[in-house]
């Protein structure tokens, strides 16, 4: 039985819209009329469609709706290159999204699940567990949101990563709908080079990748190098232990020759040291590897801080000593809890705190 629903356009890929339309006896074209109309007109509603089939628009009408994001919260840091926007989904459920600029290019740090499973024990999402998977429509439409406010400053969107709050390759199936739709030639047309996948370490996840050859750069969260070390910052480290891992990365590697970025989150004294940094060395050397280190975003349930430049610049030249690159990610916007979950963290704090208490 047909559902009542309306089904949120920004769910469908262009071959899903198609089958749709299809489906109610329209031809190709007329999916391409509607697909540039969401994507590159960017119309707001149903009815700033152009060139539609009045009959085609009522049928849309009648089954279809824009499923937009709602700003909630939105903070700016000091510096103004960071622009942090907490959004509401339909059923209530907040989100972050993060726009960066810097050098005239502007990246969006964006969210695939309302919350996370994965327990990163350093990270305000983790710390508040998963509340659900987003939708396709849910993942692309905070890329939308950030280009329209981009739009009115005649800027532009670069970059992409998917590394907002949630594991992506937990979500896989809507997380890839979402990059198709992100990267389709007739629509946003974001460059596959520029959007980055960054996954905790999920084995499975990181194998399909391989095999399918999606259009993205993909990033691996390891901060730890042994399993021990690994599992008490990275909760998902005992699920997938390094040596299963580090195959499944060889095997990523080999199959698409593409390179793959090693984060790594550096906590004074738990995993800065130049023995930290050696033992990294020797697990990634000899991979087509690139290390981001990047000091701590310190968070209100983790205790840790972040390294000082002494102990990062080490860190790095024992990578180097062991043919390994890396680069130090900045911590933009720290003053606004641009960490991933810590503008929602801090408003939800806010929130309670000016709740009436009961008698
Ligand atoms: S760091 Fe990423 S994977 Fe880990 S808990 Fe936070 S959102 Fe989840």
């Amino acid at each position: 039985m047909p559902s009542d629903t309306p089904i949120n356009l920004y769910d469908l890929t262009r071959p899903a819209l198609g089958e749709l339309l299809s489906g109610w006896g329209y031809r190709p074209h007329h999916r391409d009329v509607v697909w540039t109309g969401l994507y590159r007109q960017q119309a707001r509603a149903l009815d700033e469609l152009q060139g539609l089939r009045p009959d085609l628009r009522s049928r849309l009408g009648e089954h279809t709706r824009l499923g937009h994001l709602t700003p909630h919260h939105e903070t700016f840091s000091s510096d103004g290159h960071t622009h942090k926007l907490l959004l509401r989904l339909d059923d209530g459920q907040t989100i972050e999204t993060v726009l960066m600029r810097f050098k005239g290019r502007a990246t969006v740090c964006i969210s695939t699940q309302a919350g996370c499973a994965m327990g990163c024990v350093f990270c305000a999402t983790g710390q508040m567990g998963l509340s659900r998977h987003l939708s396709p429509g849910e993942i692309v439409g905070q890329v939308l949101h950030v280009q329209r406010i981009l739009r009115e400053s005649g800027e532009s969107l670069r970059n992409v990563v998917l590394m907002g709050m949630g594991e992506p390759l937990h979500n896989y199936e809507h997380t890839m709908a979402a990059v198709d739709v992100l990267v389709d030639p007739l629509g946003l047309a974001l460059g596959p080079r520029f959007i980055t996948l960054s996954t905790v370490g999920v084995v499975p996840g990181i194998r399909r990748l391989a095999d399918e050859d999606r259009p993205v750069q993909l990033a691996v969260s390891l901060h730890g190098a042994t399993d021990a070390e690994r599992a008490a910052l990275v909760p998902a480290g005992r699920r997938w232990p390094l040596d299963e891992l580090m195959d499944a990365c060889r095997y990523y590697i080999d199959k698409r020759k593409r390179r793959i970025f090693f984060e790594w989150t550096l906590i004074a004294g738990r995993n800065d040291t130049v023995e930290h940094a050696q033992t990294l060395g020797r697990l990634l050397g000899g991979l087509d590897a690139h290390v981001n280190v990047i000091p701590l975003n310190p968070t209100v349930g983790y205790d840790g801080g972040p390294s000082q430049p002494a102990s990062v610049r080490a860190f790095q030249d024992v990578l180097m000593s062991h043919g390994v690159p890396s680069t130090v990610r900045q911590r933009r916007g720290i003053d606004i809890d641009a960490g991933c979950g810590q503008l929602k963290s801090a408003v939800e704090r806010r929130t309670r705190r000016s709740l009436p208490t009961s008698p």
